[in-house]
Parts: C-alpha cells; structure tokens; sequence
C-alpha cells in the first residue's frame, strides 16, 4: 500500500487523525479500511509465491506476508496513521501496550546492556525491566523524576543503551522535558524512549523534540472506547523494520478486528482529547479551590512542580486529575462511591469517565506505610476523564464532596 504520509506531515492533528496513512483507492472502493481476517495468505501458482519471496511485496505492494504474522494490510493502515500523528518514519503496532514495551527492548538491548529510568512509571514496564531483563544481564538503574543531574551521572557511557520515561507520568502527572533527555541521548550515545500514553499526539509530539521512540498503550486514548488492547512503537524506519521483523519471531501481533476498531477510533482523536483536556482543566480548577481537597496534581496548574515544562512543551495538559481528599482511606471511598458519573475502574482514556483510589487498585497488597514509602497516599483519587459534559462532570464532584 502506498501511503501519502509525506504530505500528511504538513496537515493538522484532526486532518492526520482522520485520513494520516489511508490509501484512496480500497479494495471495492470502501471508504473505510477493509478488515483482512485471515491467519494466511494464498499464491495462485509456485511462480507467484517465488517473485514474492523474492521482492516480499504482493502485486500492487499491499502490505501482507506470506503468513498473517508477518503482516496484515488492516494493521499496516493504523500504523501508517499512528506515524503520521506522531510524526515519525514509521510506526509498529503489538497485541498491547506492554507487548510494546517488552518487545522494544528484546528486541533492541544486548546482554550486559543498562537501561536509566525515571522513577514513577508504569509499574508493569519497571517490573519487566527490573525482573525479566535483570535475568538476561540487563540492569536498570531507577532515578526520580525531574532530577535531570541525577539522570546524567546514572549513565555510563558505551554501558547504557536506553533512557526511557514517561510524560505525564502515572499518577502523578509528572512531566518529562524532552529538550533535556533527547540531548543527554545524543550525548552519551542512548537511545531514548518516551510512553506518551498520557499524552498523546494531540497533546505532545516527543519525536518532534528528538527523542528516538515513542511509545503508546493504544488501549487508552487512542482507541479511546474501552474496548480494546493494543500498544505501538514510533520512530525511524530503520528501527522500526527491526522491530516489525522482530514482532515475527517475538509474535506479539494484533487481531485485525481490534486493529479495525482502533483505526475509528483514532479518527475521533482529536475530538476526544480537546474535550478531555477542557474538562480537565475545569475540574483542577475546581478542586484546587475546595475546602475538602487538600492537594490536586494536574499540569496545567501553577502548583504543579512541571508547570514550565508543560506550557512549553505541550499543547494540552490531558484528561487524567490526580487529587488528595482531607481523610483517610475510608472517607476517599466514600466520596467516590457518591460520585454517579465515573466508573470505578482502572485504565484510562476513552469516552466514559473513570475513577480509581490508586491505595486500592494498584498497590492493594501493600500496608499504608509500604505504599508511603512508593509516594502513594491512601487518600490519593485517579480521575480519568471521559467526554461527558463539563458542567455535569463539576456538579457531580460537588455533591460526592458534600458527603464526606
Ligand atoms: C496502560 C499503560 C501501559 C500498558 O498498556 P496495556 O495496553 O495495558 O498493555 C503502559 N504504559 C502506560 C503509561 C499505561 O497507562
């Protein structure tokens, strides 16, 4: 398939959300991408199956292998969008996104390699690298977030291949300057990697910034209706053919259904996200000035530690709000249980609101001291913002407030 990205590069986010990476001409001239639900792929006769062995392509260049895991024209279309939003060279997409993470690294770190990561991050991507990869000789220095000198002297120079962090971070909403971790890359030599899941393209571009991958639970925004698992890789082509050809042998891939409902998804992106960030900001507003909250973390106030950062850097501060009710464990419960509009449930991104006490959900095994000890507060509240309206969204906090 042949994919117009070049020009998609100079369109808008709403424009690359809804045609970035769509040939024109589909198969029976479908509007939408044809989902291609097949485990493998037929030759007419032996001559065919040897000029395609022989230039990998198949007739007009569809993107396809021999076999359904080393290709899927479906797939390909939403990757070719996820590049464009990103924009990067090209993009890889995996059953998930932590498919994504292990995969990447796999695929890309040596043994006795050395990877620096910021502290709170994904817990599952942490536990990979600090269990799974430790196993292979890999080792993983963790350093806290912001602290850009301590990231600096954590690199040891031809030892470490991979600076990776998020931006905004979870739950805190910390966010990354990518000027400063792409230049500490170049510098020593590593590659860089961002989760931009928070984010998204519409919000932050890290590619843009220089930093080499960029990585998304597609699960989240992206697809943005909660019903689905996928997770992709920005970056160079090079790299990301690596990686394509990796995900063959690794097997990592994502049915063409799921890849079929992400691509809608993805073309109501930006919609969803101005939404999100609209109501979030409202909602940070209004907390910051209740009597019942004691603290709220959100980038796009003044109080947050990353505030510079984020107005330089970005183009809307998200839909996730991470706040501190006055009480303890019990009296947070009982205010999210008055709330009637969010579920309560993890994940994040899509059109229903979701709500989540990190104490509970995350770290539920762990004492209150031992979750003190990682940052997380029992009365800490995840709000996951979906695109209800704003005002109904305000009036439902207040009166989940009045309770407690
Ligand atoms: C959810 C999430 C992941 C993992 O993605 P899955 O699709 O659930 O495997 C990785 N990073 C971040 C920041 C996430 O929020």
């Amino acid at each position: 398939m042949i994919y117009p990205t070049e020009r998609n590069q100079q369109q808008g986010h709403n424009t690359r959300a809804v045609h970035g990476g769509t040939q024109r001409n589909k198969a029976f001239d479908s509007l939408t991408t044809p989902i291609i639900q097949t485990a493998t792929y037929t030759f007419n006769k032996t001559q065919d199956l040897i000029d395609f062995m022989e230039s990998k392509t198949w007739g007009d260049g569809n993107d396809r292998g021999e076999y359904g895991r080393y290709g899927n024209p479906t797939v390909a279309a939403v990757e070719a969008k996820i590049a464009a939003l990103d924009g990067a060279e090209d993009a890889v997409l995996y059953a998930s996104g932590m498919n994504a993470v292990t995969s990447l690294l796999l695929t890309i770190l040596p043994t006795g390699s050395h990877i620096v990561m910021t502290s709170d991050c994904y817990r599952r991507t942490r536990q990979f690298c600090q269990t799974f990869l430790a196993r292979f000789g890999i080792e993983t220095t963790v350093v806290l977030n912001g602290d850009y000198e301590a990231l600096e002297s954590a690199i040891i120079p031809r030892k470490t291949r991979f600076i990776i962090s998020e931006s905004p971070t979870n739950p805190y909403l910390r966010i990354a300057d990518l000027d400063r971790i792409a230049h500490l890359g170049k510098k020593y030599r590593c590659l860089t990697l961002i989760d931009s899941t928070f984010a998204t393209p519409i919000n932050q571009r890290p590619i843009e910034w220089g930093i080499d991958f960029v990585l998304h639970s597609a699960t989240k925004y992206l697809s943005g209706h909660n019903d689905l698992l996928a997770g992709s890789v920005s970056g160079r082509a090079d790299r990301i053919k690596a990686l394509k050809d990796a995900r063959g042998v690794l097997g990592g891939v994502v049915d063409p259904q799921s890849a079929y409902l992400l691509e809608r998804g993805i073309k109501t992106l930006g919609v969803r996200v101005r939404q999100q960030n609209q109501t979030a900001m409202a909602v940070a507003k209004f907390l910051e000035g209740h009597p019942k909250i004691e603290r709220v973390w959100y980038p796009g106030l003044e109080s947050h530690p990353d505030y510079e950062i984020a107005v330089q850097q970005m183009n809307g501060f998200g839909g996730v709000v991470s706040f501190e009710v006055y009480g303890d464990l019990q009296t947070t419960a009982r205010f999210i249980d008055a709330l009637q509009i969010p579920y309560i449930a993890p994940s994040l991104g899509g059109v229903e609101s979701l709500i989540e006490q990190p104490a509970l959900m995350s770290y539920y095994e762990k004492t209150t001291e031992e979750r003190l000890a990682l940052g997380i507060k029992d009365n800490l509240v995840r709000f996951a913002i979906g695109i209800e309206d704003t005002q109904d969204i305000l009036d439902d906090l207040e009166q989940a407030l009045q309770t407690c």
